[in-house]
């Protein structure tokens, strides 16, 4: 099987996880496909292949040379994003593309153009992997499994290239949140490892957001209107005061880079109650730890204005940025960065305004920086990803077990 034929074999799994469900996989489909992969890896002639019943799967590629290497390993996602269908994928590939708009679906009239999307014009005269308008593609993170069993393939069959032990590690669920949940590190045995599931070609994250929810809830005191004089206390306008403090810039939609933010995500209020939700984000951790402080600060100033008790503060952190686990061991984006070059693949690093499995991995002590797996448009129809870009990816992970070999 080629690299593609094998994409196009996994697309036709329905893999869509589900938010809802509270098992793991959190969708039968995502198993299926599990159990799939683990026969094909089996075909292969990989060894220590195991399925557990999370639906987490592994398998190593062992080393071709007595010297002693670091383990390492490559990652990807079986599932879909809940946002859309992974049903009945149709895909279609459109050979050597021309730059002009690509019909998807001519009864619904469903088009992918590069008037909306104009990095398609960057893969013109590119084989480009396309549905057909009604589901999502499933590149993300099916190219990256792709990429990954194609590269095993052929490390097998080009055993002049030296290289250490290497582990895959396919799993369930990483749209939801939960990718690195029940990911056993310890059984991964692994020195380090990359995800294969980054978008466009190049691209290499290793920094993410430090992350926090926070809830505050404002006590009102109700009185009928007609008496209300000196004795109402309406919630909603303390709450309304309160997020009129906060400074109405650092919000998502005015900040980008290393920007970081406050970010409103719900109100939900009467008179006697209303409860504040927000998120909490920035990639430097001392000013993350100061946007939490000024939470606290300004819940005090509203208790002091009042009366205590007026307002509670509810803080959680949920993830933090890798970047700290990353730093000691900075030679692995080394050689991330010398196996793209070697590739022929400009590196681009970027920063991701969100979190991913890797960091939760990272902090589980698997440092796991993330690599682009060629794929577009992520969670919709419009998903396309160029074969290239796929087969660069794949280059990159032989060139990395090469690299670690030959330092
Ligand atoms: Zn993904």
């Amino acid at each position: 099987m080629t690299l593609v034929e094998r994409f196009l074999k996994y697309v036709s799994f329905d893999t869509q996880a589900n938010e809802d469900s509270g098992v793991t996989p959190s969708t039968p489909g995502q198993m299926v496909f599990a159990k799939y992969l683990k026969e094909e890896l089996e075909a292969l002639g990989l060894e220590e292949i195991t399925l557990d019943e999370n639906g987490y799967l592994f398998a190593t590629l062992p080393a071709n040379t007595d010297k002693p290497l670091p383990v390492i390993g490559f990652i990807a996602h079986m599932d879909t994003s809940p946002d859309m269908s992974g049903k009945d994928v149709s895909p279609r590939i459109v050979e050597n593309y021309d730059g002009k708009d690509i019909l998807l679906c001519a009864e619904q009239n469903i088009v992918l153009s590069p008037s909306q999307f104009p990095e398609l014009l960057d893969h013109k005269g590119e084989d480009l992997i396309v549905t057909n308008g009604k589901t999502l593609l499933g590149a993300d993170d099916k190219a990256g499994i792709a990429e990954i069993v194609s590269a095993m393939v052929y490390l097998k069959e080009h055993p002049e290239i030296k290289h250490g032990k290497i582990r895959i590690g396919f799993n369930p669920d990483e749209e939801i949140g939960l990718g690195a949940h029940k990911f056993d590190v310890e059984k991964f045995g692994c020195d380090w490892a990359y995800t294969m599931d980054g978008g466009e070609v190049g691209e290499l994250e290793f920094e993410n957001f430090n992350a926090a929810a926070a809830k505050i809830v404002f006590k009102g005191r109700n009185v009928h209107p007609g008496y209300a004089k000196n004795k109402m206390i309406n919630s909603i306008r303390v709450a309304n005061r309160f997020i009129t403090m906060l400074p109405t810039h650092e919000a998502p939609e005015h900040t980008e880079g290393y920007e970081g933010f406050y970010h409103l995500i719900g109100i939900n209020g009467e008179v006697e109650q209303t409860t504040v939700s927000y998120i909490i984000r920035d990639h430097n951790r001392t000013r993350f730890e100061a946007r939490k402080k000024e939470m606290e600060h300004l819940v005090r100033k509203i208790n002091d204005e009042y009366g205590l008790g007026t307002a509670t503060l509810e803080l959680r952190d949920q993830y933090y940025n890798m970047r700290e686990q990353i730093e000691p061991v900075m030679h692995i984006i080394d050689i991330a960065f010398a196996a793209m070059k070697a590739a022929g693949v400009e590196p681009r690093v970027k920063a991701i305004r969100g979190g991913t499995d890797g960091a939760q991995l990272s902090f589980k002590g698997l440092p796991c920086p993330n690599i682009f797996a060629g794929g577009l448009n992520f969670h919709g129809r419009y998903e396309f990803v160029p074969v290239q870009s796929m087969e660069k990816a794949m280059n990159v992970i032989v060139k990395i077990a090469a690299l670690v070999a030959d330092r």
